[in-house]
């Protein structure tokens, strides 16, 4: 007797679910993705104890008749491709025909779906019909997945917490969302609004609805265009960051893909405008012709590869640091008019912080503040742009130092305070780095040469990179056992501080990565020589100083920010001072 059977429909269908549908997050993608290919306008999803309990999705698309609502459930059952042909121009979200029938086989379901005519009714439990009724009429469809995973105890303890899934749940429905600004979403936990878009088709008005309004106010349109691509989309001022990747959001030809290489070089179009470990809110639209790309069709990935990608990195990059170099961008202060309540003030910084904290890590936006968002959106003013790259610092005039550290400075626009280390840091840093990128090679003899010495194993290492050192304008040579000796240095290195440099320069030679890159290397000496040499806060500094420092700041590429990211200067506007003071609208008391 043959061993081989085939396994009935039911099984397949669980087996197959193990793949498609893991965990909540699966199921709401699958059928989002439906309502989005039935070319639905509005599609709410409604979700109980994050999905955990109850999943319905409703939308206002072409719904099914009689036959398809029930042959949807069926293995392979699609109505997006036909024949292999179809495979090859794919412009919908789902084609496999999987979905429907792995999740009914794991849950029960109630699907009621009208073409605009007389309405179904279909209810499958575990996999199997259970009924079929008339429905209203109702264009669209609305499906319902209840006790998912009931009959798959593994997989149900293998989900992982109601938080985990809400926050997958949240960022994907966020990402369909600005992907499809056409389309009006509602997603609802336990009856509480967690996103809300207008279906405007305006993508800025999307990220106002995704990120809410002081982001909006930080973003910066980009756009960028060659032979192969063309490129639209929003990119954040430096200053308005978060703590993970997953704002930057990268769409290619409406459908949001992922690419580790596209995704790190716009990070790394950032470099020193913001703190490393920090990341900026991007959402790029790339348009590109299809046989331009493989995008790798599982089910649940959206790897995409291009084949053009030097191209498309070089023309992201450049299209951000343009952006950037282009921007004034001194973070200007933001100021809460303190609200009081029986004279204790209830809006303080503590409050703006701990709210700060929380749309960090997971949006959620209340009805009320979505539709005043929507209203102030009106007013967003594009960011200054500059077109003379080296007068990116206006004049400031300074009046003096508070606790050794800030420079006070004033224009006619308001009240500045500068970092003076971090704007000493800015200077040195940049003038490091030029120094080693270019290196003349001149060099100053020490007056008394300087001996080192070194354990045998640095010692080998330094030896080794002799090279290194001479390239970069030193003259060294072995000195007996385990020493050098230092006999002139590069001219750059700032007088009275040669022999600190020279030592911290040995500690990045002795730090060398395996996989060595030059500019790297220099980029960390910069940044290291430039920290340790800045003027340390608390040393008190001179007006003219103070005037020097600005001036050299102004000739910075990025005057902004330090070389680790942090700001250099800071801004209060008149009207904010005015705003401080409840000084404006108030004009007799000028
Ligand atoms: P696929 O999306 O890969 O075609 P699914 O199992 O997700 O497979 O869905 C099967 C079929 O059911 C779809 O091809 C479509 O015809 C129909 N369908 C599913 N959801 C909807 C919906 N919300 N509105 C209209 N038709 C739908
Ligand atoms: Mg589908």
């Amino acid at each position: 007797m043959s061993k081989i059977k085939i396994m009935d429909e039911i099984l397949a269908n669980k087996i197959a679910a193990g793949e498609v549908v893991e965990r909540c997050a699966s199921v709401v993608k699958e059928l989002v993705e439906n309502s989005i290919d039935a070319q639905s306008s509005d599609i709410k999803i409604e979700l109980i104890e994050a999905g955990t309990t109850s999943i319905k999705v409703t939308d206002d698309g072409l719904g099914m008749d009689k036959e398809d609502a029930i042959l949807a459930f069926n293995r392979h059952a699609t109505s997006k491709i036909t024949d292999e042909d179809d495979l090859y121009r794919i412009n919908t979200l789902g084609f496999r025909g999987e979905a429907l029938a792995s999740i009914a086989s794991v849950s029960n379901i109630t699907l009621k779906t009208s073409t605009g005519l007389l309405g179904t009714i279909v209810v499958i439990k575990g996999g199997k019909v259970i009924s079929v009724t008339n429905g209203d009429a109702r264009k669209g469809t609305s499906i319902e997945v209840k006790e998912l995973f009931y009959n798959t105890p593994a997989r149900l303890k293998h989900m992982k917490s109601l938080y985990a899934e809400l926050a997958s749940i949240t960022e994907y429905i966020s990402k369909l969302a600005l992907s499809h600004v056409d389309i009006r979403f509602t997603l609802i936990n336990n009856g509480n609004v967690l996103i809300k878009t207008d279906g405007s088709g305006l993508l800025l008005k999307a990220i106002n609805n995704i990120y809410g309004i002081e982001v909006t106010k930080k973003m910066l349109e980009v756009q960028a265009l060659d032979g192969d691509y063309e490129i639209n989309g929003y990119i954040s001022l430096p200053q308005m960051h978060r703590s993970s990747r997953n704002h930057i959001i990268t769409l290619v030809n409406g459908r949001v893909v992922r690419n580790i290489d596209l995704n790190r070089v716009i990070n790394d179009s950032y470099h020193s405008y913001k703190p490393d470990n920090r990341y900026p809110i991007v959402v790029l639209n790339i348009l590109v012709d299809p046989s331009l790309i493989d995008v790798n069709i599982h089910p649940t990935k959206m790897d995409i590869k291009f084949s053009k990608m030097e191209e498309l990195l070089d023309l992201v990059k450049n299209m951000i640091i343009i952006k950037l170099k282009k921007q004034v961008l001194i973070p200007e202060v933001d100021i809460i008019t303190p609200i009081y309540e029986n004279n204790v003030i209830i809006n303080d910084v503590y409050i703006k912080e701990t709210v700060n904290k929380i749309t960090d890590e997971k949006p959620a936006y209340e009805n009320s503040v979505y539709e005043e968002q929507v209203l102030e959106l009106d007013r967003v003013s594009e960011p200054i742009e500059v077109y003379d790259t080296n007068k990116r610092l206006p004049e400031l005039y300074p009046i003096g130092v508070v606790h050794g550290t800030y420079i006070v400075c004033q224009n006619e626009l308001g009240m500045y305070l500068i970092d003076q280390h971090a704007a000493k840091e800015r200077v040195n840093y940049e003038l490091f780095k030029e120094n080693l990128g270019h290196p003349l090679k001149k060099s100053i003899n020490l007056i008394i040469p300087l001996t080192i010495e070194l354990t045998s194993s640095e010692n080998i290492i330094i030896k080794e990179n002799f090279p290194l050192l001479i390239d970069m304008g030193f003259e060294i040579e072995e000195f007996g056992l385990n020493s050098i000796v230092i006999k002139a240095h590069p001219t750059w290195l700032p007088s009275g501080y040669e022999n600190d440099a020279i030592r911290k320069i040995l500690d990045v030679v002795l730090e060398k990565e395996k996989d060595f890159d030059i500019t790297k290397f220099n980029e960390k000496i910069a940044t290291s020589l430039a920290c340790k040499l800045a003027i340390k806060a608390n040393m008190k500094i001179s007006i003219n100083e103070m005037e020097c420092l600005i001036n050299s700041l102004r000739k910075c590429a990025n005057p902004f920010n330090c070389p680790h990211g942090r700001p250099t200067i800071i801004y209060y506007s008149n009207y904010d001072l005015e705003k401080l003071f409840k000084r404006s609208g108030f004009e007799n008391l000028k």
